[in-house]
């Protein structure tokens, strides 16, 4: 078939665009770039990138910061380039356990304001009002115009659609969330789920830079497991892999809540461990742990204490805890061979000497080919990397960066 005047017209148009990406991106991975370098860099020639990278400075993206300290020919010193980080400014909220957080970052992720607020026990729709009123609070503290706003809670999301497909305990099923933000800020938007941006934020900005073969496991409320496999982002058929939490556990029997029985959360999620450590603190009055919660709910800072000071009771529920842990991370070592496994969420508050007996554990249990070269890091600062990776999620969708 001969293509039209229009759709040449269309495939010149498409392939500038697409130039300008690649050249946006290699200005974006360095500090400062000369367009001799960028044309070596990205294979075009040095008149294309003479005239797309004027198209960026025009689109505010890139801006010159005079010549370089080096030459690159005898006499003549090359203009650099660098990216524009304060064009746009980005919103990226999350939803953490029992708090919601929200922030304000340039294009460089760097958090220019943040703040926090309790859950207070909403689910459902008063959920969803109670995030877009505290992205509300921070939206004025814009000093540029907004990219957009990028938001990760746990769940099952179709990301493409911006749909919160269910997520259990929050009680959100079908729920169109980047619809409702984008009506009520006119800025597009986009929503992840938390352990996916964890291991994007991860992957991009944080712990695991360039680590192609990632795992990040969030033990939080819930279980997340975000996958990255040969440097994409692993979501299944219907946007639900790494659900491991209400993967049934033979040895296990008690009471999911997703109404089954035996699902690896009632072993290690938040909610399991609380409910576990409450029972401890009824049948065992003297007990440490009982004497630190001092008849408020126990906290994961007390059930540390209580395991640093040998109390055997909490010794034993954080034995256990670590077993299945241990377990979920062999079958996701033997499953995905990944590089690192990044472990976050509340859990990763139960210290060193939890996270020493889940490394042991995964050493000695696991096939041994399956544990060599592979690095499993603890990271307390998973809200960090759930922020950052919804920033970079809305920056690759709006910027193609
Ligand atoms: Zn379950």
């Amino acid at each position: 078939m001969i293509p039209s005047a229009t759709s040449n017209k269309a495939t010149t148009a498409s392939l500038k665009r697409h130039n300008e990406t690649l050249l946006l991106r290699e200005i974006y991975a360095h500090s400062a770039i000369s367009r001799v370098r960028l044309a070596a860099l990205t294979n075009l020639s040095r008149p294309s990138v003479t005239e797309l990278t004027q198209n960026l400075i025009k689109r505010g993206l890139v801006v010159e910061v005079g010549p370089e300290t080096q030459t690159d020919r005898v006499g003549k010193k090359a203009t650099l380039l660098t990216f524009n980080k304060d064009i746009y400014q980005i919103v990226t909220a999350t939803i953490n356990d029992v708090v919601l957080t929200t922030a304000l970052l340039d294009l460089r992720m760097e958090v220019l304001e943040q703040r926090s607020v309790p859950m207070n026990g909403a689910t459902s729709m008063a959920l969803v009002d109670a995030l877009s009123d505290l992205i509300a609070e921070i939206v004025p503290k814009a000093t540029r115009p907004l990219l957009g706003i990028a938001v990760g809670t746990p769940g099952v999301i179709d990301m493409r659609a911006g749909v919160i497909q269910l997520a259990t305990y929050l009680e959100w099923v079908n729920v169109p969330l980047a619809r409702i933000l984008a009506d009520r800020f006119k800025v597009p938007v986009c929503v992840g789920n938390d352990s996916n941006l964890a291991a994007i934020g991860e992957s991009r900005f944080g712990t695991a830079q360039n680590v192609k073969d990632l795992v990040v496991l969030k033990v939080g409320s819930g279980i997340g497991v975000g996958i990255l496999a040969g440097g994409h982002l692993v979501e299944g058929n219907a946007f639900a892999a790494g659900e491991l939490g209400h993967t049934p556990f033979p040895t296990l029997n008690a009471l999911c809540l997703c109404g089954r029985r035996g699902c690896l959360e009632t072993a290690i999620s938040g909610w399991s461990l609380k409910r576990r450590a409450q029972d401890i603190v009824r049948s065992h009055p003297a007990s440490l742990l009982a004497r630190l919660s001092d008849g408020a709910d126990v906290t994961i800072s007390n059930i540390r204490q209580a395991l640093e000071a040998g109390d055997p009771q909490c010794t034993e529920l954080v034995t256990s805890v670590a077993t299945y842990l241990s377990q979920a991370i062999i079958i996701i070592l033997h499953l995905l061979n990944p590089q690192m496994i990044v472990l976050t969420g509340s859990m990763v508050g139960l210290g060193d000497r939890f996270l020493n007996q889940v490394r042991q554990n995964v050493k000695a249990w696991a096939f041994p080919y399956m544990t060599e070269g592979v690095e499993i890091v603890a990271n307390e600062q998973d809200e960090r990397s759930i922020l950052l990776g919804a920033g970079a999620l809305l920056l690759e969708r709006e910027l193609g960066l």
